[in-house]
């Protein structure tokens, strides 16, 4: 299993969808949750992770939220990111699915990026769950103060899925409909562990997509993978896309080589 045949299957494809986790941000200096020095062996996500911790010790909770959003301020997209933007372009990609909630993909340039678990660009109400500016967080913790809601002055928390939350019913619809109709799903990133988002590999899987895994480590779904190049994301994946380049670099979208599925 090469990065060549990687690129021949998505060469091949019609449609392909991208499914990306917190493993193709760890380059650009956002720790993921499970590898070693992952956040989850620093903190303990039932309490720093969940409305519940929010409202019984609201300092403890942006004590790690402070860390997570003064990281986040100057993170910036890795090669990974910018190779996925580039394959959407050429029409490769039909969407990039994410767990992550670091607006990467966005700031790398993908357009059509469906956000499983939220985004830290946002401030939600845990009250009336009105949203505001994510400037409404950061302005008070600057200021040494609980972020409150200009509505309702409830607490604001980051709009992001946290713990023991439903994920956002239309992105998990609109990926699920991405996944129904798609060739192929590559997976970067991701330990395939988190559900519901992690089912979501399997809905395409188990409508005869062809799945391809990059990742640094084992997941439990490699046995149903096509190809499975284990690595890190921010070399192997624009390596994959330059084989899908055109030889002809005057040429558009149109040059690339890309047949016609059977399917
Ligand atoms: P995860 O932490 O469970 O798994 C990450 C996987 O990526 C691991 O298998 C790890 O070995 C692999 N990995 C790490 N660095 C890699 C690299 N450079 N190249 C290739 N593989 C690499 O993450 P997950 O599957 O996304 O699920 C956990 C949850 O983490 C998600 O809900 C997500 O919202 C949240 N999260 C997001 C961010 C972010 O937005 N950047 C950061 C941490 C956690
Ligand atoms: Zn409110």
């Amino acid at each position: 299993m090469t990065v060549e045949c990687a690129a021949a299957l998505l060469g091949g494809s019609t449609t392909a969808v991208a499914f990306t986790g917190a493993g193709i941000s760890t380059e650009s200096g956002l720790p993921d949750f499970r590898s070693s020095g992952g956040l989850w062996g620093q903190w303990d996500p039932q309490e720093v992770a969940t409305v519940r911790a929010l409202r019984k010790a609201p300092e403890r909770f942006y004590a790690f939220y402070r860390t997570r959003l003064a990281a986040l301020a100057t993170a910036q997209p890795n090669a990974a990111h910018y190779a996925l933007a580039q394959l959407e372009r050429w029409s490769v990609l039909s969407a990039l699915i994410t767990q992550n909630v670091d607006g990467l993909h966005h700031a790398a340039g993908s357009q059509r990026v469906i956000e499983l678990h939220g985004n830290l660009r946002e401030a939600s109400c845990i009250d009336c769950r009105a949203i505001s500016a994510m400037e409404a967080i950061t302005v008070a913790l600057e200021c040494g103060q609980l972020p409150l809601c200009p509505r309702c002055g409830g607490l604001l928390k980051p709009n992001i899925v946290l713990f023991e939350e439903l994920l956002p019913e239309a992105a998990f619809a609109e990926a699920e409909d991405a996944c129904h109709y798609t060739d192929i799903v590559l997976i970067v990133g991701s330990s395939l562990q988190v559900t519901p988002a992690a089912w979501l590999p399997e809905v395409a899987y188990e409508r005869g997509a062809a799945v391809i895994i990059i990742n640094d480590e084992p997941t439990a779904f490699d046995a149903r993978a096509e190809v499975v190049l284990r690595g890190r994301a921010a070399a192997i994946v624009p390596t994959l896309v330059r084989m899908l380049e055109s030889p002809d670099p005057q040429k558009d979208s149109s040059s690339l080589r890309r047949k016609q599925s059977p399917r």
